[in-house]
């Protein structure tokens, strides 16, 4: 129990790393592919979607890298490494799904590595403790600490 938090983390510094891996290749790609006369990239909607991707990961970067920051201190709690495991794990599916997408046909066969990629990101949602689980060990801690303060309230 008392390496759960590490674990969790664990996994969420992996699903940013594996998020932005796939939208550096998402990029590249979207810079070489050629279809209807132009490269992906000179489509707005390709270009916001890319902007849409990195910023999720830029901002799940930050909060990872925070809670990193606080097991170095042994001052990780359990609800924020869960947060952090659910949520990175949930922002590497939906990137990796969006840059399979982008990659079309090519992206879902097995030789690419885009295919391996959201593959293997499917089961994050799953082990380290499923993510519904996560949402609730968060939930159950907002509640509490809550109550806490409330029963606080009432002894004044
Ligand atoms: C590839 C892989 C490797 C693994 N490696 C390890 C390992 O090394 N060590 C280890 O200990 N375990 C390991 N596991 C197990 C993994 O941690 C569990 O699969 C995971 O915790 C989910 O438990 P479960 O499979 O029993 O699903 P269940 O607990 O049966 O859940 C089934 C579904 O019900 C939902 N659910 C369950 N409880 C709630 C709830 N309270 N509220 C809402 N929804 C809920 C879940 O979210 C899920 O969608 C591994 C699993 C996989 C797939």
């Amino acid at each position: 129990m008392a390496n759960l938090p590490r674990e969790r983390l664990s996994i969420a510094v992996q699903a940013v790393a594996s998020a932005q891996q796939a939208l550096n290749l998402a990029v590249g790609y979207a810079n070489q592919r050629v279809a209807f006369g132009g490269v992906l990239s000179d489509l707005q909607s390709v270009r916001m979607t890319l902007g849409e991707m990195h910023t999720e990961v830029a901002v799940m970067q930050q909060f990872t890298d925070r809670c990193v920051e606080a097991l170095n201190d042994n001052d990780l709690t359990a609800p924020e490494a869960a947060a952090a495991k659910y949520k990175a794990t949930e922002v590497q599916w939906d990137v990796l799904d969006q840059v399979l997408q982008l990659f079309g046909g090519y992206g879902y066969m097995e030789e690419s590595p885009i295919a391996r990629m959201w593959r293997d990101a499917r089961v994050q949602r799953i082990y380290g403790g499923s993510n519904e689980v996560m949402k609730d060990l968060v939930g159950r801690d907002v509640v509490m600490s809550n109550r806490d303060k409330q029963s606080r309230l009432a002894r004044l």
